[in-house]
């Protein structure tokens, strides 16, 4: 059935580091358009399975597809986020700089700025499109505004938008409101429901109040696996999820 195949397709991925695993047999699926929230304990592999998405950690072993056709473990890091793979840091990283505008018209996809933008830019399609964006993450008001004067939140916000100039398909966030007020946070949880449905969402966070406010579905990694799957409220209630928290 094709109407249900996973955009994001990891099976059976183990990633070791001086024969500890850091990913031990991994499997994760993540449906077209769905935000799905990742938590799990320090050093559970969370970072490593981004690694290992974006093509920065190659695995032991495993299969990790995007859509039905691509192999990404034959992929370098450009080409997976050509593809439409990308991934948000947790420190932001903007041109402090340039205007918010200029930073989101740097971040299309080199493609479409350097050939067919001659065209493209005649008829003002480039313009329209980073309007979209700043709609989209609540910085139209602030278009002119260098981004060193932006606040954390507003330069994260930044971040994502550059991400979204790349039109990605899949986009991994890792932490996103660590350091931002509740307002912020609030802001941010907006943004990324926003987007799922359009994109794939997939966030690393710690902040469960957070994880609360977005998950539809919630997978706890422990030990380099997963260690269980579902709602919030399934999650949370879960004793082995409480064992893994509390460090009994
Ligand atoms: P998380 O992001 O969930 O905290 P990580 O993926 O960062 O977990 O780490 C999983 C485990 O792998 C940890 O025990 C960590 O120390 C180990 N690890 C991660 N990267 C490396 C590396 N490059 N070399 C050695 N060990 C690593």
């Amino acid at each position: 059935d094709t109407s249900h195949r996973p955009i994001l397709y990891l099976e059976d991925v183990s990633v070791s580091f001086d024969g500890f695993k850091a990913l031990n047999k991994l499997s994760l699926y993540i449906d077209e358009g769905e935000l799905r929230c990742i938590i799990g304990p320090n050093g559970a592999g969370k970072t490593t399975m981004m690694d290992v998405i974006t093509g920065k950690t190659r695995p032991d072993i495993g299969t990790v597809f995007f859509g039905q056709t691509i192999d990404l473990l034959k992929l370098d890091e450009p080409a997976i986020a050509q593809a439409g793979v990308c991934r948000k840091f947790q420190k932001p990283s903007v041109f402090d700089k340039l205007s918010v505008f200029e930073n989101l018209e740097l971040a299309m996809r080199t493609d479409k700025r350097v050939w067919p933008t001659l065209f493209a830019q005649l008829r003002g399609e480039q313009t329209d499109r980073i309007g979209e964006v700043l709609q989209t993450i609540g910085l139209a008001d602030q278009r002119d505004f260098r981004a060193g004067a932006l606040s954390h939140g507003q330069k994260q916000w930044l971040e994502i938008g550059m991400l979204l100039m790349q039109e990605p398909k899949v986009l991994l966030v890792d932490e996103p409101v660590a350091g931002m007020t509740h307002q912020e946070t609030e802001r941010t949880a907006e943004l990324l429901l926003s987007l799922q449905g359009k994109h794939s969402v997939v966030v690393v966070e710690h902040d469960m109040e957070f994880v609360r406010s977005i998950a539809k579905r919630v997978t706890v990694l422990h030990e380099g696996t997963v260690l269980t799957e579902g709602s919030m409220d399934e999650v949370q209630n879960d004793p082995r999820v409480i064992q893994v928290y509390l460090g009994g």
